[in-house]
């Protein structure tokens, strides 16, 4: 069966194919970050990550911990990846010589569609790309007829020096020296990346702060931007910049100004909820239910809500089971934790309406990897909808309508894919 998938964040083809790809490469998307909890020191981090260090070197310093988390989700996705597209049927001192000869042979023009929809049967991705507030779009038009286009504008949302507003101007070509002007500005980015062939805007702010945006008055945001441009307090530093913010009304007024955008031009807005890339992250500021104030302002814009929340994926269920306009996405999910991913399933299947989730999003940079995810979904549920089959919930054939639903019809529909609708890049 084909599939969507709701995240990804791959580099534009014609820029992977030039890259330096090899087992490592693959090795550093979220597997080293398990690596780095079972004790993984920086300097053989630095060695692993190091392409010009011997292979030998390297697979020295990643063995070692690599035994600690070769189970883990993301060890898995690395595993079915290597072992279905580069014949590694183990990862050893002795195959990595010659699955990183494969992935570099491989590594050439029609690499994504070969893996996304030849080896993966995945239909279409939206693709995150990542620049939180410029217009400048990463990708071909080649690239585009896999994909929908999502796009940022954190940094309108969350400005915190006056050089950042400097990088706005740069931008957008409007000069900002007020609130009014700033939101002139990220009025003109939205437009502009909309010309692009934006279809989606992603909210990554769970990153730097907690999710609660409040209905900030106009008077206190401009006192937030005139302080901001007078940089005359000292700013938070390192972690206590996810709990200290000084511009919080700015920040607040800025986020529902680009709501209001999004609403007013019928696009769909998905979030980062749960747990963060990397290592340390502060989990509470990504709690779904924080959001609930924005799902009730803007009852006219569907949020996809990412990452299945976890660990609030019960939140998540519960918000997707009363929000019409809110859908609980296992982007990530599958290869965090395949178990939980599972169970969190199996009870919405039973609480949440089948139309509000979605199945699956690889939320990688390199496709291979996003290939071992889908397999990964694909398996888990399946596995979830025979228990449901064997305990008389549905028959075989409902099951199978309810898994197109869950891994291609609702995707689909929330992001209005059609073939052949690639963005209107220039
Ligand atoms: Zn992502």
């Amino acid at each position: 069966m084909e599939i969507a998938d709701t995240h990804e964040h791959f580099f534009d083809e014609r820029d992977r194919v030039t890259q330096r790809v090899d087992f490592f490469t693959l090795a550093q998307g979220y597997t080293i970050s398990d690596l780095v909890s079972a004790g993984l020191p920086p300097e053989l981090s630095r060695v692993i990550r190091n392409e010009s260090a011997p292979e030998m070197e390297r697979w020295q310093a990643f063995e070692k911990y690599w035994k600690y988390t070769r189970y883990t989700g993301y060890g898995q996705a690395l595993r079915i990846a290597v072992h279905d597209l580069y014949g590694g049927k183990e990862i050893s001192a002795s195959t990595i010589p010659k699955i990183s000869e494969a992935i570099r042979t491989r590594n050439k023009p029609g690499i994504y569609r070969y893996i996304l929809r030849e080896r993966g049967r995945i239909r279409f991705c939206v693709q995150d790309d990542s620049c939180g507030g410029c217009i400048k779009i990463g990708s071909t038009k080649e690239n585009f007829e896999l994909f929908v286009l999502a796009r940022r504008f954190d940094k309108f949302i969350v400005p915190a020096t006056p050089s950042d507003i400097k990088q706005l101007e740069a931008a957008t070509g409007v000069s900002i020296t007020s609130l009014e002007n700033l939101n002139r500005a990220a009025e003109k980015s939205f437009e502009q990346n909309l010309a692009e062939g934006m279809s989606v805007v992603k909210i990554g702010l769970a990153y730097m702060r907690d999710l609660h945006f409040e209905e900030a008055g106009k008077a206190d945001a401009e006192r937030d931007f005139e302080a901001l441009m007078r940089a005359d307090s000292p700013a938070p530093q390192g972690f206590r910049t996810a709990f200290v913010r000084p511009f919080r009304r700015l920040e607040d007024h800025m986020f529902h100004h680009v709501m209001r955008l999004c609403e007013a031009n019928h696009v769909p807005v998905q979030i980062h909820t749960g747990l963060f890339a990397g290592n340390g992250g502060v989990i509470t500021n990504s709690k779904p239910t924080h959001l609930i104030n924005t799902f009730l302002l803007y009852p006219r814009i569907q949020f996809d809500l990412f990452h299945l929340s976890i660990p609030y994926q019960e939140e998540l269920g519960i918000l997707a089971k009363s929000f019409p306009n809110v859908y609980a996405d296992f982007c990530w999910a599958w290869v965090v934790s395949p178990e939980l991913s599972r169970r969190a399933l199996g009870e919405f299947l039973e609480s949440v309406p089948l139309n509000k989730i979605l199945g699956f999003g690889g939320d990688y940079k390199y496709p291979e990897l996003s290939y071992g995810h889908a397999k990964m979904a694909r398996r888990s549920i399946a596995q979830v909808l025979a228990v449901k089959v064997e305990s008389g919930f549905c028959n075989e054939q409902e099951a199978f309508e309810i898994g197109k639903m869950l891994l291609y019809e609702n995707a689909a529909r929330l992001f209005a894919w059609r073939e052949g609708k690639a963005p209107s890049l220039k």
